[in-house]
């Protein structure tokens, strides 16, 4: 049974700011698969650079589309999971919470977390490739239609304003983070009292420099994953087990056991 450090209770009782950076192993608990195990089935000899890339887009702009509406309807069928949703009951109970992530899927949203800094984009907000300009999926599309008939190439839709392709709202290969996200992100790293890392090993940068920063700045960096990553040097307190448990654990530990000890 994992034990959370008494030190670790009062430090998120008394935080001020507390910034949360999510990856891949929180989705994971909700049956999404990791980009890289996305490859399979219809996708099983693409590459991901190839696919998650401006040049495959223009290459083949069906392909792609496919590839992420398949994703994302994977996304659509998934719910959250007790992490998502601890994250949400934490954003209640202290003065601030900045959360981000590096998951392009919108479980946290679900959840009832909001103000999501999603540092890879989001599957759920594509734009026009020429004019940037937003796309909004229709309630039930042709292309959620078309993949439950398993075709992998569906063609992009089109905008409304320009007539151009639409084009996934994830940041590929070769791009740069969008600054406003990342900007916000860096702020609150600097500012924070308190940083949970959750399901995330830190080999993607630059967010994985996030949790430096924030150490750096003063903040206690705590890490939240089932095996050891590169942020155990980082980490002042490194619990190790699925985030839908641990996480669960600690805001019950923080907040719950001690509202029924008064
Ligand atoms: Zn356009």
């Amino acid at each position: 049974m994992l034990t959370i450090p008494q030190k670790l209770i009062d430090k998120l009782q008394q935080a001020q700011h507390l910034v949360i950076l999510t990856g891949a192993g929180v989705s994971a608990e909700s049956g999404i698969p990791t980009f890289r195990d996305t490859l399979t089935g219809l996708w099983e000899n693409f590459d991901a650079e190839q696919l998650a890339c401006e040049d495959g887009f223009l290459a083949d702009p069906a392909l792609v589309w496919g590839w992420y509406e398949w994703r994302r309807h994977r996304v659509l069928k998934a719910q959250p999971n007790p992490a998502h949703q601890t994250i949400a009951q934490l954003a209640e109970r202290v003065p601030k919470l900045t959360l981000i992530t590096q998951n392009v899927d919108d479980l946290q949203e679900r959840a009832g977390n909001q103000n999501v800094l999603h540092l890879h984009g989001s599957l759920h907000h594509p734009r026009c490739f020429a004019c940037e300009e937003p796309y909004v999926f229709p309630e039930l599309d042709e292309a959620i239609r078309a993949i439950q008939l398993k075709e992998s190439r569906i063609e992009p839709p089109r905008c409304h304003r320009c007539g151009g392709f639409v084009r996934p709202g994830v940041i590929w290969f070769g791009e740069m983070l969008p600054s406003e996200v990342w900007d916000q992100a860096l702020a609150a790293c600097l500012q924070c009292d308190l940083l949970l890392i959750v399901g995330t090993s830190g080999l993607v940068w630059p967010a994985a420099e996030l949790p430096y920063k924030a150490d750096s700045a003063g903040a206690c960096v705590v890490q939240i994953n089932p095996t050891i990553t590169s942020f155990n040097g980082v980490a002042k307190f490194n619990l190790n087990g699925k985030a839908g448990e641990v996480l669960p654990r600690l805001y019950s530990a923080a907040f719950v056991d001690k509202t029924l000890e008064c």
